[in-house]
């Protein structure tokens, strides 16, 4: 019989691995579940924040899926998953038998972890725009309507969480829009790490393009937020109460809500998996991938995402074929833009050792500390063609 694969959300993970599914074999059945029609990716948000893009150009489609690879799009969301019988139901009442399944629905907010602040807070007023859609439109349309010296006020959450340099590139862009526009305004980062990724290249860029824009703060310096007040637009932290014209909290994060209320997490809030076939340690035949898994050393990024879905479904191929699945490679890139001509990046090749999912030493590294303006440039045109490939490798 014709082997049915499920895939449950069409965003980095789950479309790369329908798509991958049927390229490596046309006989299997692979349907995508997605709500929504248009996907806008998160990576190229922060660029439209900074006026250097617009909506339209991170907005994805599943039509070549459906057309040219034969995956059968049903625009509806997961409401459960019942891993004994092997089925998969739907908002609308459908119900789907599957003999794998992937989960790959991103992630969901810890609402409740910070006093006064709410989805419905967050669609109004201090939008978190770690989703890209309505999300970053709201926020683009304060940062616009914002005054000039006005304060920006950007809150990022503890490790773990999606995309490891999103809120300094967001910074970087977005200082780079007020330069333009808003020269006497501020931004401010209050964060509850120590250390954030590319710290040292993302502070090298900011003194060089924006100089005195833009604040850091640590939690030893008062970064830690325990609470919101959306009507006064304030935020207290342990050393006191901050104001912002325009705040963006990025709220502390677990695996999209499918994935918790199937039990499919840990006690982390993640999903434990083989490292190997991505099979989740908790359902067997439920496989797990992207932001919602725990993939030992890889980033939460599209990138990892997008690899982990070609391995899962190379790995699930050999499964249905009756064979052990091979030990994959993954790999991970991550470009951040500080300026239109400014990029940086990290980049990792991982392997699979006893200790789970580690990094090849040497295999990646960082943007040198004393990369010279060409090299920095040449970054900068490598994100965009990052960016052009991955998203025609994932839905076009
Ligand atoms: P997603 O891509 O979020 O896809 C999840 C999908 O599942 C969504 O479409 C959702 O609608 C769907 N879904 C959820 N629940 C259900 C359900 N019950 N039923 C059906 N469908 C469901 N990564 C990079 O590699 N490079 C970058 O430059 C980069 N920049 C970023 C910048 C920002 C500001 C942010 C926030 C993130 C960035 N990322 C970047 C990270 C990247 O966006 C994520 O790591 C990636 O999207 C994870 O893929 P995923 O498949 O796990 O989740």
């Amino acid at each position: 019989a014709q082997n049915r694969i499920v895939v449950i959300g069409g965003g980095f993970g789950g479309a790369s691995a329908a798509k991958y599914l049927r390229k490596l074999d046309p006989s299997l059945s692979v349907t995508l579940i997605e709500p929504k029609a248009t996907f806008y990716t998160c990576p190229f948000s922060n660029w439209v924040l900074g006026g250097l893009k617009n909506m339209e150009d991170i907005a994805q489609t599943y039509t070549v899926l459906k057309n040219r690879y034969g995956v059968n799009v049903i625009a509806d969301s997961a409401s459960s998953i019942d891993a004994a019988k092997g089925t998969v139901t739907l908002k609308s009442g459908k119900v789907l038998n599957y003999d794998r399944l992937i989960v790959s629905p991103g992630i969901d907010f810890k609402w409740n972890s910070i006093e006064g602040y709410s989805e419905s807070v967050s669609n109004t007023k201090m939008p978190h725009a770690y989703e890209a859609g309505p999300q970053t439109a709201l926020l683009h349309k304060q940062l616009l309507a914002m005054n000039d010296g006005g304060t920006v006020l950007i809150c990022p959450p503890a490790n773990p969480f999606r995309c490891p340099p999103g809120p300094y590139e967001r910074a970087s862009l977005v200082a780079h829009y007020l330069k333009e526009k808003k020269p006497k305004s501020k931004i401010i980062i209050l964060d509850p790490k120590d250390k954030f990724s590319k710290q040292g290249l993302f502070k090298k860029g900011w003194e060089k393009l924006y100089p005195g824009m833009i604040e850091w703060r640590s939690v030893a310096t008062g970064g830690k937020i325990s609470k919101v007040d959306a009507a006064a637009m304030t935020v207290t932290t342990d050393f006191g109460v901050e104001k912002g014209d325009v705040i963006n909290i990025i709220p502390p994060q677990q695996a999209g809500k499918i994935a918790v209320d199937a039990g499919l997490t840990d006690a982390s809030g993640w999903c434990p998996v083989n490292p190997i076939t991505f099979e989740s340690t908790i359902h067997p035949g439920i496989h797990v991938i992207g932001d919602a898994c725990i993939a030992g050393a890889m980033p939460k990024s599209g990138f990892a995402a997008s690899s982990q879905g070609k391995v899962v479904a190379a790995s699930i191929i050999r499964l249905c074929q009756g064979k052990v699945p091979a030990p994959p490679s993954l790999v991970n890139t991550c470009y951040s833009l500080i300026g239109p001509g400014y990029g940086v990046s990290v980049a990792g090749v991982y392997k699979l050792t006893s200790a789970g999912i580690v990094e090849i030493p040497g295999s990646g590294g960082l943007t040198p500390m004393d990369a010279d303006d060409d090299h920095l440039n040449e970054e900068a045109t490598f994100a965009r063609g990052w960016y052009n490939n991955i998203v025609q490798d994932i839905w076009g």
